[in-house]
């Protein structure tokens, strides 16, 4: 009998992925190709190990897969190692810290109050309770990173390890400068490119190789992949000991239908036109940066590089970030609050939202569709709060779903 309670929740999901505009930074639509990897049988396979050394047997077919996903991952990011089983960007960094640090050891790491990500050290995660994390930031003035301090700072507290990388900074991270101020002070130079990956993949961010001793990164942000984590590097040894960190270290039996829907995000982000659609990407970012403005918000740091902008929503309209976000919501905009630099509200309220354009773009939006997005949060949070502007906003909101069609084939609730 078929779990219909399940399955309808997932319709309606599906539908709210139709119809809304999806601008979290974080979020994409993968193909159908990776949507029907990720659902395959693989999900049935026990393979504990690696391809060629496992302890099940019925391995030779997951290994194929398997290889396929590192020899690609190694073409994409031009590195010698890779590590495609880590359950997600947080198992992978977590990984990363198992392998070369000692619970207690000293660790630099960019703030999550300036953009950093909570594996970097926050105090309440496993991280900042395990190493003695210390952090650098964003400049007060340009709110773009200090490399005055962050040396300072690697200079001062001698970390063993630092990690560069952020989620939400809108823009170009030298890795190179990063990394020779590390090497030059004895620390290894790791970089989370968690939210660029996809950009670095097409050449339109630095890329953190090969500079960076280790590189760990989602698949599911810009890099458009299934949920889940790899690692990389060039180094021999450290390479053997990420092996061992992951498995048996942290896991167990690797998600080999993620593994084959990983082979294939690498293979998609291969193609010419994955280097179009990072461009666009990015194009589409400017092209939102120069309809806010406009309007007369306040974007952090002045503006993007890359896929995301933190948008000061209180300095812009006196309205908290966690008001922007509900205000958006209810007209089928879909955005996240976020703290903005040195922000004096607390995280829960935040004085930001942060936007991004990798998923419309993947659904097949243009510079035109962003402008007229830029519009629409404008005329939201700029107004009152009546069905009036409301209506005109769900219209408007509409007008541009509609032009665009994705997962037309699913249906959930089809009878078997
Ligand atoms: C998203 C993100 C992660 C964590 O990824 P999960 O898959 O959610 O665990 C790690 N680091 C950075 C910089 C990120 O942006």
């Amino acid at each position: 009998m078929r779990d219909t309670a399940v399955f309808e929740s997932v319709q309606r999901e599906l539908n709210r992925q139709r119809n809304n505009i999806e601008l979290i930074a974080s979020e994409n639509f993968v193909s159908p190709e990776i949507l029907e990897l990720a659902g395959s049988v693989l999900t049935n396979k026990y393979a504990e190990g690696y391809p060629g050394k496992r302890y099940y047997g019925g391995c030779q077919y997951v290994d194929e897969v398997e290889t396929l996903a590192i020899e690609r991952l190694k073409k994409l990011f031009n590195c010698q190692y890779a590590n495609v089983q880590p359950h997600s960007g947080a198992q992978a960094n977590t990984a990363v810290y198992f392998a070369v640090l000692n619970p207690g050891d000293k660790v630099l790491g960019m703030s999550l109050a300036d953009g950093g990500h909570l594996t970097h050290g926050s105090p309440v995660n496993y991280s900042g309770k395990t190493y003695e994390f210390h952090s650098y930031g964003v400049n007060r003035e340009t709110e773009m990173l200090d490399m005055d301090e962050y040396k300072k700072e690697v200079e001062t507290v001698k970390p063993k390890l630092v990690v560069a990388g952020a989620s939400a900074y809108s823009r170009i991270i030298d890795f190179k400068t990063m990394a020779e101020i590390a090497h030059a002070n004895g620390a290894l130079f790791m970089v989370d490119m968690a939210h660029i990956a996809g950009l670095v993949a097409a050449g339109e961010h630095p890329s953190p190789f090969p500079w960076a001793d280790i590189v760990t990164t989602t698949t599911h942000k810009t890099l458009r992949g299934p949920r889940g984590g790899v690692i990389m590097t060039n180094d021999e040894e450290l390479a053997k000991k990420i092996n061992s960190a992951v498995f048996p270290g942290m896991q167990g039996g690797p998600l080999m239908h993620i593994i084959a829907a990983k082979a294939a995000c690498f293979y998609e982000a291969l193609q010419p036109e994955f280097k179009e659609y990072a461009h666009q990407i990015i194009l589409n970012a400017k092209a939102l940066e120069a309809s806010l403005k406009e309007e007369g918000f306040r974007i952090v740091s002045g503006g993007t590089d890359n896929h995301l902008m933190l948008v000061d929503v209180k300095a812009s309209c006196g309205i908290s970030g966690k008001k922007a976000q509900r205000l958006l919501d209810e007209v089928n905009i879909t955005a996240n609050k976020n703290a903005i630099p040195f922000d004096t509200e607390k995280p829960f309220k935040a004085s930001g939202i942060r936007v991004g354009t990798p998923a419309m773009t993947t659904k097949g939006f243009k510079e035109e569709d962003f402008r007229e997005v830029g519009k629409i949060i404008a005329y939201r949070l700029k107004n009152e709060e009546t069905d009036e502007v409301k209506n005109e906003c769900l219209r408007r909101v509409k007008a541009l779903t509609d032009k665009v069609t994705m997962y037309a084939d699913i249906d959930y609730l089809k009878e078997e």
